[in-house]
Formats: structure tokens, C-alpha cells, sequence
């Protein structure tokens, strides 16, 4: 057979195979140079049976069944390296990786705390499993109140998408009320969905659910039509990406900012309000599905940068080399899974590297990095004082009051 003809096999392969022609530039896949670029990068590629090169030299001798039999699809964090150095910009990890999940994923052979997550995000809307109406519960003791649209039954100019980690988790929710407050102080005209927001689907989409994405998408879409806003701001780089990429592909289209671009643009109206934290040395994490994914590097060094007295160290790896979290890509439900094969953790990698800069302060973008990292610095020798924080924690302890 041809090195790059379609492969003859039974069973699903050769619908594995022809379904990558459906995401963008997935016929690229034939022009794979076997040049190992993907699979050399991957943070996991070292234990993975099949990291992407080699899945797709398997598929060209048409044998992908074996490939898809192996578990290790799942030690994928869609963290975007492979497709960052591909020479051929083959869509690994929106196309090859995803699909190999979602394959694998029908076949049954899923984690047990996969599925645990997937099955909460179909039954409340989350996958930490709470209560819907418990959404808006962080905001309760706050005044002047968070407008909650279905109740204040107005237009305004910014829909606040606040995402899951945000409006559950007891660290990250410090992230969403630092928002909070610089809005406030900006006089933003804002409001969020509180219960009528469900999850925004795109983890449990890079996790191999699509089916479960798109119908989480939809209840947002029908949620985002009952009210009126101009744009959508998130301090989710997992929900900017998809309302930015994949929601209009399903007719749902709205403008979207991540909190970082929105803040940035409004750098004037915030510098006058910071008066600094004192003399501070900060890194900054590039979060996957801010950097890679999106492109966006410069907002949040800007805002970092404002800040009167910090300093900015760039760790090694930053920018479009920046090391993966191990949240992304379904990564964030599959710690003991990941765990159990490799015996190390991505978060304490980067943790290594921010100790190793000398900064005070491990600054991130994404909800799922503060409890990720502050977890991981338990565990790195000499992390016993770095700090991480959210930019917006930093800006709101920096404004005046
Ligand atoms: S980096 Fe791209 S061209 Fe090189 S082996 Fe991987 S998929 Fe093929
Ligand atoms: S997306 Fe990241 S973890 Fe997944 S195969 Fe590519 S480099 Fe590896």
C-alpha cells in the first residue's frame, strides 16, 4: 500500500480514518512527514503507545485498530505542542487526537474518573457535580449585587460567562470575586446567567464527548438568546475557546473576549486604581487554550506590567513552548489515571521552572491552574513560598479600595 492511500481494514478504521477529512485540514494528515516533531514535544509521549506520529504511521499501514484498542489516548492533555511544531500544520489535537478519543471513548474503554465527570456534566450541567442552582452561590454575600439576567430583566453591554471552576470551586471562586470587584470599580454594565449557564462543553468535547458538547452548547445558546448583551467575557481560556471556535459552528455566535484582552483594553481607566502589591517578581503561565490555541500572549504580560512595582520573569518555556497544566483535554478528571502511568504530575514540571526564576508569584490566566499548582508546589522542593494567583487576584489586590 501507498504510504499515504487510504488504509483497507475492517471495523471502524476506515471510518476513523475518513472522518479527520471533516475538521479543518484534516486531509493534511496524508502529508505527515514522519518527522517525530509532534511526539517529541508531547509532554507524555514518552509512555504513550501511540503518541500522534507514530498513530499516524499505523493508520497509513492501516492497522489503526490496535491504536485504538490502547488506553493511552488518554495521558493526551490537548495542550496544542504537537500541533504548535507540526511542519505540516496538521490538526493534531483538534482533529487526530480528539477523534482517537472519541473512538475510544464508544468502544467503553474510558477511566472510570472520566466517566464520573462526563456523566455529571449530562446530569447537572457541571462536572464537579453541584447543584444548578447553586451557580450563583458565590456571589450571594456580595454588595452591590452581581446582576443575575433572568432577574434583573435589562439589557447590558457585557455577559459575564463565569464557567464551572469558577462558580464551584472554593479557590477559584477567590479568582471570580477579584473579577468581580475590578468590574465594579470599572463601572462595567455586566450580568451573568447564574443558573441558566451550564457548562461549556469544550473539555468534555477534548475529551472525546462531542455529543454531550453539543447539547451543553445548545442550552447555552438557548440561555444567550433569551437576553440581551453586546459581548461575552470569560475567565475560562477552555470556554473562550469554545464560544470563540466552537460554538458558531453550531450557529451560536456571539463576540467573546477572555477577562485578560477585556481588562487590557481598559488599561487607562485601570492604571490610575493600582497602587501596587510593593516589590514583587512574577512569572507568568501561558495557559494552553489562551496561548496556543488563541494566540493571546500579550493582554495578560500587559496587565501583569501595570502593575506598579511587579516585575516580569519569563520562565524558559513560555509563549507558544509554555508546558502544559495536565488540566486540558479531559487531563484535569484523569489525575489518578495519569498518575498510575507516569508517577509524575505536568504541574510540578512547571512548578520546577517557576521556582527556578526566582519569582515571588506564579501568575496564571485559566481556572483550572491555582488549585492545580498550589497542589503541585506541595510537592516541589523549594515551592514552599511561591504564590500563585490568578492576573485579576493581582490587579484587585493592587487597586485602591
Ligand atoms: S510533527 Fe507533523 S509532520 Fe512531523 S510526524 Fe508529527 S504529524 Fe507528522
Ligand atoms: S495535544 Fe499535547 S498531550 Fe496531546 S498528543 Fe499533542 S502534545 Fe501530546
Amino acid at each position: 500500500m501507498a504510504a499515504n492511500a487510504v488504509p483497507h481494514s475492517p471495523s471502524f478504521t476506515n471510518t476513523f480514518y475518513e472522518s479527520l477529512f471533516d475538521v479543518a485540514d484534516g486531509e493534511n494528515i496524508k502529508s505527515c512527514l514522519q518527522c517525530a516533531n509532534c511526539s517529541g514535544v508531547c509532554p507524555f509521549g514518552f509512555l504513550m503507545d501511540f503518541p500522534p506520529g507514530r498513530m499516524i504511521a499505523w493508520m497509513r499501514a492501516g492497522i489503526l485498530d490496535e491504536v485504538l484498542g490502547s488506553d493511552s489516548v488518554w495521558m493526551c492533555v490537548s495542550c496544542y505542542a504537537c500541533t504548535e511544531v507540526c511542519p505540516k500544520k496538521i490538526p493534531l489535537t483538534p482533529g487526530l487526537m480528539t477523534r482517537a478519543k472519541e473512538e475510544v471513548l464508544l468502544a467503553g474503554n474510558v477511566p472510570t474518573e472520566l466517566q464520573s465527570a462526563l456523566e455529571f456534566s449530562q446530569r447537572y450541567g457541571n462536572p464537579l457535580g453541584e447543584s444548578p442552582r447553586k451557580r450563583a452561590d458565590w456571589a450571594a454575600d456580595l454588595r452591590p449585587e452581581v446582576p443575575i439576567m433572568r432577574k434583573a430583566r435589562r439589557p447590558v453591554d457585557v455577559l459575564w460567562f463565569v464557567g464551572d471552576y469558577p462558580s464551584y470551586h472554593p479557590r477559584v471562586r477567590q479568582t471570580t470575586r477579584a473579577l468581580y470587584k475590578i468590574l465594579t470599580a470599572l463601572g462595567i454594565d455586566y450580568g451573568i446567567l447564574g443558573p441558566d449557564e451550564n457548562s461549556d462543553g469544550d473539555t468534555q468535547r477534548l475529551a472525546g464527548e462531542r455529543g454531550l458538547f453539543e447539547v451543553l452548547a445548545e442550552k447555552n445558546g438557548k440561555a444567550f438568546s433569551c437576553y440581551e448583551f453586546k459581548e461575552i467575557i470569560t475567565t475560562d481560556p477552555h470556554a473562550y475557546n469554545a464560544l470563540k471556535n466552537e460554538y458558531p459552528k453550531l450557529g451560536i455566535e456571539y463576540p467573546v473576549k477572555h477577562h485578560t484582552e477585556f481588562l487590557a483594553e481598559r488599561l487607562d481607566e485601570l492604571k490610575p486604581r493600582l497602587k501596587g502589591n510593593g516589590e514583587l517578581k512574577v512569572t507568568y503561565h501561558d495557559p494552553c487554550y489562551l496561548g496556543r490555541a488563541n494566540k493571546v500572549y500579550d493582554p495578560p504580560r500587559a496587565l501583569l506590567e501595570a502593575i506598579p512595582g511587579l516585575e516580569l520573569m519569563e520562565m524558559p518555556h513560555n509563549r507558544t513552548t509554555s508546558l502544559c497544566c495536565g488540566g486540558g483535554g479531559g487531563g484535569m478528571w484523569l489525575d489518578g489515571f495519569q498518575w498510575e502511568k507516569a508517577h509524575v504530575r505536568l504541574s510540578e514540571w512547571r512548578v520546577r521552572e517557576a521556582v527556578n526564576t526566582g519569582a515571588d508569584v506564579l501568575a496564571v490566566a485559566c481556572p483550572y491552574e491555582p488549585p492545580r499548582f498550589e497542589d503541585a508546589a506541595k510537592m516541589v522542593s523549594g515551592a514552599g513560598n511561591l504564590v500563585v494567583k490568578d492576573i485579576v487576584e493581582l490587579l484587585a489586590d493592587a487597586m485602591e479600595e
